[in-house]
């Protein structure tokens, strides 16, 4: 049976691991030593390494890795250690788990930032955090708000394995952002009480992100509500309403 572990990293960050009991497919190692610590443990073999974007955190562990079977990466961006660089529409193929991975492009918060997607399974890296959204490093509003609705209209049964235990803050914000919205918070009740028991509030999932997540609710009349009272102004269209919720956001 396959299953899908996160393994903490640094501060708040998840390295997800794919396996099996004999294979196993590692997203983002930031960090070689909670891989390498699973492998060895569980006595497993490297079946393939995915990245999503060239920052630090999440592929400063490929080097102390040294993994021998293909790495996957952006074609967009120069990362050292990419054995198959990836962009859309290619598909990722790993035998090992009779599994076949679509490569999106979601540009935005770096220039070539890609997510993996399998029915039921979507690796977004830092581009859909639940309740939140990464930050504009390289990308326009515009590219990142196209590369979110990208994500949003995968099936809403799309279990969402995000790279930051970010949720709580990102609750914090959305219900500035969006003060009516009781999905929300019911999840805000949900995750708190996960953190209190040392869980991860992730995955998420397509459905919950597009109930919760003003990101990808910018059309919302409450969100639009807020952003007229927190600039002065309404939005004249969701890209509009989208932007400025970024910018509220970095400085919430
Ligand atoms: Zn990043
Ligand atoms: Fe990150």
């Amino acid at each position: 049976m396959r299953q899908i572990v996160p393994l903490p990293a640094f501060k708040d960050n998840y390295i997800w691991l794919m396996h099996d009991g004999r294979h196993a497919v590692v997203v983002d190692p930031g960090d070689a030593a909670p891989v390498s610590d699973f492998i060895a443990q569980h006595d497993l073999t490297l079946a393939a390494v995915l990245i999503t974007h060239h920052h630090a955190d999440h592929v400063g562990g490929l080097a102390a890795l040294a993994p021998d079977c293909p790495v996957y990466g952006p074609a967009r961006e120069d990362i050292a250690g990419i054995t198959h660089p990836v962009q859309a529409p290619d598909l990722v193929s790993i035998p090992e788990f009779a599994l076949t991975l679509q490569v999106l492009d979601v540009p935005g918060h770096t220039r070539g930032h890609i997510a993996y997607y399998t029915p039921g399974v979507l690796f977004c890296g830092d581009t859909l955090f639940s309740a939140g959204c990464g930050r504009l490093f390289e990308g326009t509003p515009a590219q990142l708000f196209d590369s979110l609705n990208t994500l949003a209209a995968l099936p809403d049964d799309t279990q969402v394995y995000c790279t930051h235990e970010y949720t709580l803050a990102n609750l914090a914000f959305a219900q500035a952002a969006e003060p009516d919205n009781p999905a929300r918070d019911r999840w805000l009740d949900e995750c708190t009480a996960r953190r209190h028991a040392g869980e991860p509030t992730l995955p998420s999932s397509i459905a919950r992100e597009k109930a919760v997540n003003p990101f990808l609710r910018p059309d919302s009349p409450s969100v639009r509500e807020a952003l007229a009272r927190h600039t002065g102004q309404a939005p004249a269209d969701a890209l509009a309403a989208f932007t400025a919720l970024r910018a509220w956001k970095n400085t919430f």
